[in-house]
């Protein structure tokens, strides 16, 4: 084993380590033997000095070490290989049909700390912990040795770093770069992203199957695509027959793209910079009505601080959303904050319902995509929700 120290934990503060729960906090442990670097791996001990798992520590963070393995086994190049070989392979078994998808979603895949995307011949990684920062080389020879990449970008620009203690870094880690407009297939459907600098790793490739599923609810029908992004539910909605697809979204630039996806794939529909909220509200005055609304707004909440303002911000959209759906149309409403969960945000959207005095049944519970998988011994990797309305 190549460990530098052994974290002893307090008394009682094993069984989740037991159970497979990748994360020890600072208040679980008694002490640290051994001079132990931040990012440095560890042995992780229970009180009575019985051996539990490995992973690494970082002192700057509130999750003190994050697992690795439960076995007695060293992390070499050989385990990074074989665990991102199981990620893919597991991927490989969902048969999607998409050229972006997820490959390795952190803890989900026991790899904490490390997301990689794939999209067609490049990779997008993320590392969100210092332990996977300073082993990032060492993860990408890994990553090109199972996936024979062209390259691998880095997109170590996620705001969670801050809480390691670790800055942005972005750039061309490995290989060539990509053509600054890479077009994935996604159910057929073509789209440009920019790994450079879109968003998350340039796509939301967790909304993959959710956007073909509306969009089987869309043909002949007025769809509002709000928060559109660079057109997903919009492109899936149009190319299902919709007569009309609305495309909301506060930034210019990715509603540019948006409108070259549509483009892409002969498709027409609006595209409409402005803020939500205000766009909404000024759709109800003017009587404005939709068959189909999607509103699939960015994280609200951050910290249980952000969580009153946020509920207020989910409750106000959807309220607008019923107001302006016809009878019989469909509310497709979602929810990526980790820290609100499925029954607040259904508690929410309910609140929306009755203010506005409409009726709504939901036919449907959505989530994040398979490739997005929630690992049951870490149930905190369950974060998009999404419920399909029917409304009347
Ligand atoms: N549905 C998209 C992803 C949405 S991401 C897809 O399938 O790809 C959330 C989007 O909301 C981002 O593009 C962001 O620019 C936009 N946004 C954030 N705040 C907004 C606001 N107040 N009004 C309109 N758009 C907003």
């Amino acid at each position: 084993m190549n460990t530098s120290g052994t974290v002893v934990l307090k008394k009682k503060k094993d069984k989740p380590v037991r159970q497979g729960h990748p994360w020890i906090f600072s208040g679980a442990i008694a002490r640290v033997e051994g001079e132990v670097r931040n990012g440095d791996l560890v042995r992780v001990v229970s009180a009575k000095n019985h051996p539990l798992a490995i992973g690494y520590l970082n002192n700057n963070s509130q999750i003190r070490v994050r697992l690795l393995t439960w076995q007695a086994e060293t992390i070499d190049d050989t385990f990074w290989q074989s665990r991102i070989a199981a990620a893919v392979e597991r991927r490989r078994r969902l048969n999607i049909d998409a050229t972006a998808t997820r490959l390795i979603f952190g803890e989900a895949d026991q790899l904490p700390g490390l997301i990689v995307d794939q999209y067609g011949d490049w990779l997008v990684m993320q590392c969100l912990t210092l332990g996977i920062d300073v082993r990032k080389e060492q993860i990408a020879d890994a990553l090109l040795a199972v996936t024979g990449a062209r390259g691998i970008v880095e997109r170590s620009d996620a705001s969670v770093r801050r809480k390691e203690g670790l800055r942005k870094v972005t750039g061309v880690l490995r290989g060539e770069a990509p053509p600054a407009e890479l077009e994935v297939v996604e159910h057929g459907l073509r789209f440009g992203v920019n790994l450079a600098d879109g968003h998350k790793t340039g796509f939301y490739v967790d909304q993959r199957d959710n956007r073909a599923l509306v969009a089987k609810l869309c043909a002949g029908k007025d769809v509002l695509n709000v928060f559109s992004y660079t057109g997903g539910f919009g492109v899936h909605a149009a190319a299902a027959g919709a007569k009309s697809v609305v495309n909301v979204d506060s930034s210019v630039e990715v509603l540019d793209l948006a409108e070259r996806n549509f483009e892409r794939n002969e498709l027409t529909g609006e595209f409409i910079a402005a803020d939500a909220f205000e766009l909404l509200r000024h759709y109800r005055d003017e009587g404005q009505q939709f068959d189909v609304i999607v509103l699939d707004p960015p994280k609200f909440v951050n910290s249980q601080r952000d969580l009153k303002r946020a509920a207020r911000g989910y409750k106000d959209i959807n309220l607008l959303a019923f107001q302006l759906l016809r009878e019989n149309g469909v509310l497709a409403t979602f929810s990526c904050s980790g820290l609100v969960s499925a029954d607040l945000y259904q508690k929410i959207v309910f609140g929306a319902v009755i203010d506005s005095g409409r009726n709504a049944q939901i036919i449907q519970q959505l989530t994040q995509a398979p490739d997005h998988p929630v690992l049951l011994t870490f149930p905190e990797s369950f974060y998009l929700k999404g419920l399909l309305c029917r409304v009347w």
